[in-house]
């Protein structure tokens, strides 16, 4: 008995597939017999398969990982982003091949990480979509053909922080989404931030805080997203002196300023991952106006890393007729949920300063 049963297991398919290809006369190449296919990789990693037979490309999916690929091409794509060389993939009898050393990377990167339990995680995701009820927020109005084209931020934004949070929940289902609102209400500003420094975290985890606008200007030609956070000199009280054991509490200043710079670090870098994924999908229907720092209310007053996406001008009219479209909406979610989703995998890969 071989005290390795997966080379034996690799030996015995290798020589069955050996033994086939003999049976039926077709010369089978060392190379060829060592391939894997894509249906094979999603048996062995629990995997979901995707396949465009028509175009050939595919993705293998499983938790938050996805690795696109196609055939032909010597590039595999994970998480939409990262591109990783490969041999590339060929079709043969329906099915897509893998040489057997590519198809080894890329089952390990489907396959869960252990995780590190000391590693600061993402624990929780509010979104905040602005206005509501009573408070419409911006307005644009516009005659466009005769007819009268009516837009009010609180819409806008309701709609797509609602297909945000359903994105989020379904790619990454451990991970609570929280709303300050999911229909069209009203809730003062205080009570937003408050519901979202109350969402109770465990041990190592982080929670980040996304309130969503649309913008309007007196400059009917201003058009484009943004996002804002929190200037770094602006200093909240993030940790309680009262929460400090005694002998801590005289350096209660100290350890409140780096957790702020460590806010700020993370808010401006959720911002940019933000800014980055929007540019990707609407960046040639809207420009990207970039970061920028404001002493937002609600970038203030939550106690964690904040920012305000401004998803548009109402008042642009080009724009406003975008906003007024269902699909234009749905790309400014999927936007939102890949910038949020980069976020997550910068900061959960230890690339925090570890305050
Ligand atoms: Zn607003």
């Amino acid at each position: 008995m071989s005290k390795n049963p997966g080379t034996a297991r690799a030996i015995l398919r290798t020589a069955l597939i050996l033994a086939c290809a003999f049976a039926s006369g077709v010369v089978v190449s060392a190379e060829e017999a060592s391939e894997v296919s894509v249906q094979a990789i999603a048996e062995r990693t629990g995997a979901r398969v995707e396949y465009d037979p028509f175009l050939g490309i595919g993705s293998l999916q499983r938790g938050r990982t996805t690795i696109s690929f196609a055939v032909g091409s010597d590039i595999v794509v994970r998480d939409f982003r990262e591109e990783e060389d490969v041999t590339p993939p060929v079709r043969r009898n329906g099915q897509v091949f893998f040489r057997g050393s590519d198809a080894e990377r890329i089952q390990a990167a489907l396959l869960p990480q252990i995780r590190d339990s000391e590693r600061p995680v993402i624990g929780a995701i509010f979104i905040d979509p602005g206005h509501g009820g009573r408070d419409p927020g911006a307005i644009g109005r516009h005659s466009i053909d005769g007819e009268m084209l009516v837009l009010q931020e609180k819409d806008i934004v309701l709609d797509v922080s609602l297909q945000l949070r359903d994105l989020l929940q379904q790619s990454m289902p451990d991970i609570p989404v929280h709303m300050s609102r999911e229909t069209d209400i009203y809730i003062p500003l205080d009570d937003r931030t408050r519901m979202a420094n109350e969402v109770e975290l465990g041990e190592n985890q982080y929670i980040i805080y996304v309130s969503i606008h649309a913008n309007a200007s007196l400059n009917s030609r201003a058009r484009g997203f943004e996002v804002w956070f929190l200037p770094p000199e602006q200093r909240r009280v993030l940790i309680n002196p009262e929460d400090l054991d005694e002998d801590r509490r005289s350096i209660h200043a100290i350890l409140n300023s780096m957790r702020e710079e460590e806010v700020s670090v993370h808010s401006a870098m959720l911002g940019n991952e933000l800014l980055g994924a929007m540019d990707q999908i609407i960046g040639e229907q809207s420009p990207n106006r970039g970061l920028k720092q404001e002493n937002w209310a609600v970038v203030r007053n939550a106690l964690m890393p904040s920012v305000l996406v401004e998803l548009g001008f109402v008042t642009n009219r080009d724009e406003a007729m975008m906003l007024a479209q269902p699909s234009y909406l749905r790309n400014l979610s999927l936007g939102l949920y890949t910038g949020i989703r980069n976020f997550i995998e910068v900061f959960e890969n230890g690339l925090t300063s570890g305050t």
